[in-house]
């Protein structure tokens, strides 16, 4: 087993001038750190001849597997190609395929006349391997000297992702002896990071040398992920569930999910397997709650609707807030998203609501009602469970921290609070 270094270069001007958020390296580091291979470096440079000879040429002493992405689209500013071209010595040529593929796409889905510029797609230097992207016109290119790999990947999120997927994560084996490497992640919540050290500190030391535990907090909520570097998957697996059942166990009274997914999911699977149904009624979180439920293939199963209520006249007409109450206890009150969760759950017709009301700032919180007051109600036809939370971010924080919150009180109530299903 050999310890793989790794650089990622990230080309492009508008990466440096912040006016796109370079996501690409920090989720190919994740990705790459999954299978046990150490990133050194992450880079950015502009779309400059000079600087990305450069980052490759210092990069290539530091790493032997070097990704790139960026600056391979059709415009005068991407010369990533070119580059890599006489960096490796190699002159053009048509790959057919990828040839074929741009003109099948030009004829039959954007229906307009492809142009040069567009054909030049297809060109490649002829000392790579294409990476064919199923995903846009630009494919990947996977270079190899000395023992180094160095692969060229579209700026395009969604084709960075496709092709790392099926075509650059696959074949890493086959260049470098990563070895094995197997994880175990478990999500807990309502309780903080050093309170959960203490929990499982002699679990924690008790762990063999090839298994790490990382501590990922997010969102008010601890993941620990356990992750066994070896050579044999069987005893690796073996190897993990053992100590990864001593933190399951040891941490039961706080386990949201013992799987790598999100809360949303969490709760959909719980949804799915009572076969039961939930609504929201959001008034400072304006379908987030409702966006992050439906990202995931398959909310339909239990996810029906959301009555966005960020206007008290809907709170009112919509969802039958009484007038009366908006003026006595407000817009943020136990009152306001008591009525709003029971209206909706009648109006969409579902098992389980979720409703909020907070106020998420900069502005308009008062010496009653600062920012951050947030009240969150869950519940079922039979019970309805109100609560209230002061949050300390900025608005959009404010706002990520309320769904999450939300979430996860659902998650404990439908635990608590299983629906009878009548048998017909
Ligand atoms: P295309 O062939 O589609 O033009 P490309 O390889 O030339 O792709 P770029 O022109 O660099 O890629 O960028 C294409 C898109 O991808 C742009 O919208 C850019 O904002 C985005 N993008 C580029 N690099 C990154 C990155 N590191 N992180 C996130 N988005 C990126
Ligand atoms: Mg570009």
């Amino acid at each position: 087993m050999d310890k793989v270094y790794a650089s990622i270069i990230t080309i492009g001007d508008e990466l440096l001038i912040g006016q796109v958020i370079d996501t690409n390296s920090a989720w190919m580091a994740q990705e790459l750190n999954k299978i046990g291979i150490v990133v050194k470096h992450r880079i950015a440079v502009g779309d400059v001849w000079e600087d990305i000879w450069q980052a490759l040429e210092q990069e290539t002493q530091t790493a032997s597997l070097i990704l790139v992405t960026g600056g391979l689209g059709p415009t005068a500013d991407d010369i990533t190609k070119q580059l890599l071209c006489a960096y490796f010595g190699g002159s053009m040529i048509v790959h057919k395929p990828t040839l074929a593929r741009i003109t099948r796409l030009f004829e039959t889905v954007l229906k307009r006349p492809m142009i040069e510029r567009n054909a030049r797609q297809a060109e490649v230097p002829d000392v790579c391997t294409v990476l064919e992207n199923e995903r846009g016109t630009a494919p990947g290119m996977l270079f190899e000297r000395d023992g180094k790999i160095v692969i060229s990947l579209p700026g395009v999120p969604s084709e960075m992702k496709w092709l790392m997927e099926h075509k650059v994560l696959p074949v890493i084996p086959a260049y470098f002896n990563t070895g094995v490497v197997r994880h175990r992640t478990l999500l807990t919540a309502g309780i903080g990071e050093s309170y959960l050290a203490d929990q499982i500190q002699d679990i924690e030391e008790a762990l063999p040398a090839n298994i790490r535990l990382a501590y990922l907090p997010n969102y008010g909520m601890v993941r620990l992920r356990l992750s066994a570097f070896g050579t044999d998957a069987a005893q690796l697996e073996t190897l993990l569930d053992q100590h990864f059942r001593l933190l399951t166990e040891r941490t039961r009274e706080f386990l949201v999910i013992d799987e790598d997914i999100p809360l949303e999911l969490a709760v959909g699977k719980l949804l799915k397997k009572a076969q039961a149904t939930m609504a929201t009624a959001e008034s400072c979180t304006g379908g987030y709650i409702a966006h992050l439920v439906t990202s995931h293939e398959g909310a339909s199963e239990y996810y029906k609707g959301s009555v966005v209520s960020y206007a008290n006249e809907i709170k009112t007409s919509l969802l039958q807030v009484p007038e009366e109450t908006l003026q006595t206890d407000g817009a943020v009150s136990e009152a306001t998203v008591r009525r709003m969760a029971a209206t909706t759950l009648a109006l969409l017709r579902t098992d389980y609501v979720i409703a909020v009301s907070g106020i998420m700032g900069p502005g308009g919180g008062t010496a009653e009602k600062p920012v951050g007051m947030v009240w969150i109600a869950v519940g079922s036809s039979e019970k309805t469970e109100a609560r209230q939370f002061h949050f300390r971010h900025d608005r959009r924080r404010n706002i990520e921290m309320t769904a999450h919150t939300a979430l996860n009180q659902l998650r404990k109530f439908i635990v608590e609070n299983p629906v009878r299903k009548s048998v017909v």
